[in-house]
């Protein structure tokens, strides 16, 4: 599995939750698969989409929020896990997706491919809900089954881009579209 088919997959258990996801080749996949409102697509500020979509948890506690991360991302701002599980929002889902490759900038290898596991740096960060995935028919139930709550989700897939277009959309559309959506 690629990330283009695991974020297909996350996109069948969708309705109306918020999706936060992380900037280039994973961005422009979820435009590709489907492109919602509610999307809110990072064009930049690589690492933060953890941290946004957290922010955007507390500050809407009831709707949910999800967020599409990478390994890469992740590993630039692990301060952020600390901060998502001792802050506990119950409605929030921290997907990342491990391609153990910095996919957008050309495919080099992260850390993931080597010693890093990233769902015992989560266990140790404080989060009580960690599941890892590396079958893709494994996605919808196991994110069909989650309560609300805090979760941490590590879906392993294969490096690669899907060949999709940009994101068509001027930085002002997506941040004025999504803030209507979420007042
Ligand atoms: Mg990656």
């Amino acid at each position: 599995m690629k990330r283009y088919d695991a974020i297909k997959k996350i996109i069948e258990t969708v309705n109306d939750e918020i999706i936060v996801c992380n900037l280039g080749a994973p961005s422009r996949e979820l435009y590709d698969i489907s492109d919602r409102e509610e999307n809110f697509y990072m064009l930049g500020s690589m690492g933060l989409s953890s941290s946004i979509a957290f922010g955007i948890a507390i500050s809407q506690p009831n709707r949910k929020i999800i967020c599409i991360d990478g390994d890469g991302s992740i590993l630039m701002n692990l301060g952020s896990l600390s901060t998502i599980s001792n802050n506990n929002p119950n409605n929030l889902t921290l997907i990342i997706i491990d391609n153990s490759s910095y996919g957008s900038t050309g495919n080099q290898k992260t850390y993931t491919s080597n010693k890093t596991r990233l769902e015992i740096i989560a266990k140790g960060a404080g989060f009580d809900s960690i599941i890892v995935i590396d079958k893709e028919d494994q996605i919808i139930p196991a994110l069909e089954n989650l309560e609300s709550g805090c979760h941490f989700v590590l879906i392993k897939t294969q490096p690669g881009n899907a060949k999709v277009e940009n994101v068509p959309l001027l930085p002002e559309e997506i941040k004025e579209r999504f803030r209507k959506v979420i007042s």
